[in-house]
């Protein structure tokens, strides 16, 4: 009888069998992963990987591997969407053909897109939301707010990305002219004229008013069709007088060139006149104080379009605090005038990543003019 040294060999066989089916259950597994890795669909990944980037961008989640608040949006510039995302602009005076598709990387947004805290939009003209699948709501202070759909989580997963990466509606004003007539070239000239004058002693912003060298009122064709809004004056366009000059202004000229553009065929203009101490953002009251100029600049010049650089024009002119990748790649609409929102000049330079997004934007700017840009 050798009883206990067959249990033990029986017991060792089962071991060994067990771990054999175990190892052998290891590699069908790696195997099946394998294969599901090797049958991902590139384009889908894209996708996923784009509409991950745009969610963190919009919960304002910061990347962490690079902390800082620019990381996302260079992470969702980098990674195009598969289906590309219609410009919408049903209703602000876009023909279907100009319809153009944004560039895939509209998942981009602008980072310095909270105003001054105490920043509430207080325009006589209220914006309103068109249609198309975002309603307005109020944020807690009050400004309207597009309410974002969120996907439904029993749709096909390969159409999640593209609903989620959707910019927000157009906005307008209630009024969709401008009040009165028109005025005739020279008059308008001489009206601005004797406005910038106004400004040039205005001490609205006792913080502003006495450290700057110069206003900063606003420079171009008097008649143009492209008004270009900025956000603040900088150190040097304090000391001259005049919008966009230094690097963000060299760069601002090589984009309107880019464009078939000169700087004498557009006008220039920012939302505030004199420049914040330290080219902080301006606060509130300093937006509230300075709002009367813009507002009788645009009333008197009536551009066609208002191009708005960066998010602190974008959110005044608008009545929004939502950033500037959510509101690109849609004409809103200013009264009468169709506005387009991009980025600033200063942040593409800091950002070079997000030159082909603002290049995407100021293309469509010009299909929709009907103005040919040649090719590069
Ligand atoms: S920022 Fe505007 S409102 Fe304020 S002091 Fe300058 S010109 Fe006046």
């Amino acid at each position: 009888m050798n009883t206990s040294s067959d249990t033990s060999n029986s017991s060792s066989a089962n071991s060994i069998s067990e771990q054999a089916a175990a190892e052998s259950q290891a590699a069908e597994s790696q195997a099946a992963e394998s294969q599901a890795a090797e049958s991902l669909d590139p384009q889908q990944t894209t996708a996923e990987i784009a509409a991950l980037a745009a969610h963190l961008q919009r919960a304002g989640i910061m990347w962490l591997p690079r902390p800082n608040q620019h990381s996302t949006e260079q992470i969702a510039a980098r990674f195009p969407v598969g289906t590309t995302t219609q410009l919408r602009s049903s209703d602000s005076g876009v023909s279907q053909s100009n319809r153009a598709q944004v560039s895939p990387d509209s998942a981009g947004s602008n980072p310095d897109s909270e105003p001054p805290a105490s920043h509430k939009p207080a325009h006589s003209h209220k914006p309103a939301q068109l249609s198309g699948g975002v309603s307005s709501t109020a944020n807690t202070n009050g400004s309207p707010q597009p309410a974002i759909k969120r996907p439904t989580t029993n749709r096909p997963s390969a159409t999640r990305p593209a609903a989620r990466l959707q910019g927000v509606s157009a906005i307008q004003t209630t009024e969709h002219e401008y009040s009165g007539d028109p005025q005739p070239t020279d008059q308008r000239t001489q009206k601005l004229q004797q406005l910038a004058q106004a400004v040039e002693s205005c001490t609205l912003c006792p913080a502003l008013a006495s450290c700057r060298h110069k206003t900063v009122f606003g420079e171009g064709n008097t008649n143009p069709r492209f008004a270009f809004f900025g956000e603040v004056p900088g150190e040097e366009e304090d000391l001259s007088g005049r919008p966009f000059v230094g690097k963000a202004g060299n760069l601002l000229t090589k984009m309107l060139q880019a464009c078939t553009l000169q700087r004498d065929d557009v006008y220039i203009l920012n939302t505030v006149k004199c420049r914040p101490p330290g080219n902080r953002n301006p606060e509130g009251d300093e937006l509230s104080n300075c709002r009367s100029y813009y507002q009788q600049q645009f009333e008197m010049l009536r551009p066609e379009y208002i191009v708005c650089l960066g998010a602190v024009s974008a959110q005044e002119l608008l009545g929004t605090k939502l950033s500037v990748g959510r509101l690109r790649g849609t004409l809103h609409r200013y009264f009468a005038s169709k506005v387009l929102v991009t980025y600033h000049p200063a942040y593409l330079l800091r950002n070079p990543a997000a030159k082909k997004a603002a290049w995407a934007d100021l293309q469509y700017l010009m299909r929709d003019a009907g103005i040919q840009i040649p090719k590069r």
